[in-house]
């Protein structure tokens, strides 16, 4: 691939559309070396986007579910020939090493495929004859929807709005992380190529766009995807004119070793290290704090070390033998860094994790040092908090009663996983507070499009994926005719 900058537009209208201003978004590997740039979009663009969003919706909205379900299935057949020039740009805007880059791509296609292949049924007229009367609940769509998503997944979290919008028969405009801006443009312009003019619009910029998205009376659904407290400044914006909602934000994913986790299971010991580093660390569902059972604490640390330090090689993520590529940003190093300096100085053990295996790219780029936080509290902020990056820490509990109200003490509650013997990890599974609790597996490795995804709490309201990232995208019309249509206590 070239390593000349790409340049990409908004797109208003079906329309490419050019700023002055932009922003340059560098490559996290190389931050002297520009991935591409950006158009730096004016609240005024955002007005015009929803605007030409609004004025097309009335058309839209009309046309069959069989043309909207064709229109999808041309966009996902060209971003599937695409993907492995999506995947390398991908890689350098963001950071993720390719094979993560082509896995994002490909749960993107899967979900665009699913959600093509089930439209049809999920959103389709209930029509109701009873005795007493005839029913119809139809699937309405809702309007504009603002759709706004984050940098750590751009382009799964962008298509995870986009497909079932628009199959449900509404328009869009999409406003992607000024953190990794490129790759999702192109599937945008993919994508509205398919699509009459005005359905699917672009914006670029920072949260003076957002407000206006979140807003603006024309906007009817608010699909958000980021941090808990962008979200509640997204909840304030969209106050005055109630929208509807989808929130996927920020979690504090607890995974729990049972007393009968085989620590010799060299391939489940990989799956947690693979939860707890891929990506870097920067995932919403990645196991952000993990629980032993003290009997087997010890031995679980130290085969956990051993996993580890066989699976993660830090480099370039270009370079094919690398699993973990840098962070995607300087503000997150810090961020990241921070937690673990505060560990420290709370008295905790920091152990590096991992291979460097490519010590040039390590030194100039946004890279850390993969580490694990042992003999932490169960409040300290490397525990509390969300660190969105290449460290984890490992604390001891005492019985499931235990484990349980840790891992409920917290204002999230997106994904967990228990790790042991499967009647009791289910038993234990079915106490924790999260949208998700995944057993012998956990974050990205057991995400399944089929069904709901979200989060309870503080981590969100509403799902995506599955019937219910449809049925978010309508509104339940009841046509009523009761036989009877009189009420019986009113008097004559
Ligand atoms: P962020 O909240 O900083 O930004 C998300 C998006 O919101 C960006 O496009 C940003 O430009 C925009 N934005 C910022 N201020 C805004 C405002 N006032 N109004 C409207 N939009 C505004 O999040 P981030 O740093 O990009 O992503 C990391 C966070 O996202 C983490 O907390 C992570 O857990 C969460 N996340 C959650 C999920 C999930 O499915 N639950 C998935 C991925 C990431």
């Amino acid at each position: 691939m070239s390593k000349e900058p790409v340049t990409i537009q908004a797109i208003i209208n079906n329309e490419k559309v050019t700023t002055e201003e932009k922003i340059s978004r560098e490559n996290p590997a190389n931050p002297k070396e520009i991935a591409g740039y950006a158009p730096v979009n004016t609240r005024e663009d955002a007005v015009r986007a929803i605007d030409a969003a609004s004025d097309a919706f009335s058309s839209w909205s009309k046309i069959p579910m069989e043309e909207r379900i064709e229109r999808m299935n041309r966009a996902i057949k060209k971003l599937k020939d695409a993907t492995p020039e999506l995947a390398k740009l991908l890689s350098r805007e963001h950071g993720k090493p390719l094979y993560d880059s082509e896995g994002e791509m490909g749960v993107s296609l899967m979900w665009m495929e699913h959600a093509a292949s089930t439209a049809k049924d999920v959103l389709k007229d209930d029509v109701q004859e009873r005795e007493d009367g005839k029913t119809i609940i139809r699937n309405t769509p809702i309007g504009v929807v603002s759709a706004i998503s984050p940098w750590n997944y751009p382009i799964s979290l962008s298509t995870i709005k986009i497909a079932p919008a628009l199959l449900a028969g509404n328009t869009i405009v999409i406003k992607p992380s000024p953190f990794a801006p490129l790759t999702v443009s192109k599937v945008v312009e993919i994508i509205a190529e398919e699509f009459p003019k005005g359905v699917v619009n672009l914006v670029h910029g920072e949260a003076d766009v957002g407000v206006e998205l979140t807003s603006n009376p024309k906007v009817a659904k608010i699909a958000f995807t980021g941090g808990t407290e962008t979200a509640k400044k997204i909840m304030k914006s969209a106050a005055d004119t109630i929208k509807n909602m989808t929130l996927e934000l920020g979690g504090n994913d607890a995974a729990i070793v049972l007393s009968d986790f085989d620590v010799n299971d060299e391939q489940a010991m990989r799956r947690l290290v693979i939860a707890n580093f891929l990506t870097t660390g920067q995932i919403c569902m990645i196991a952000k704090r993990i629980y032993v059972h003290r009997s087997i604490y010890d031995k679980f640390v130290e085969k956990y070390i051993e996993a580890a330090n066989k699976w993660i090689r830090v480099g370039d993520p270009f370079n094919k033998d690398v699993t973990v590529g840098p962070v995607n940003n300087a503000d997150q190093v810090k961020y990241v860094q921070g937690l673990i300096t505060d560990a420290k100085s709370r008295g905790s053990k920091v152990i590096p994790l991992g291979e460097i295996i490519d010590s040039d790219a390590f030194g100039t780029g946004y890279f850390m040092q993969p580490s694990l936080v042992l003999d932490a509290g169960y409040n300290d902020p490397i525990v509390e908090e969300e660190q969105f990056g290449p460290t984890v820490p490992i604390l001891p509990f005492d019985d499931d009663e235990h484990a349980v109200s840790l891992a409920n003490d917290s204002i999230y509650g997106l994904t967990s996983s228990v790790w042991g013997e499967e009647d009791h990890a289910i038993q234990v599974a079915s106490r924790i507070e999260a949208g998700t609790t995944m057993i012998n597996t956990a974050a990205v490795q057991g995400l399944d499009v089929r069904f709901p995804f979200g989060g309870v709490k503080q981590s969100g309201i509403g799902r995506e994926y599955g019937d219910e990232g449809l049925l978010s995208y309508v509104e339940a019309h009841v046509i009523n005719v009761p036989k009877d249509p009189d009420l019986p206590y009113i008097p004559e």
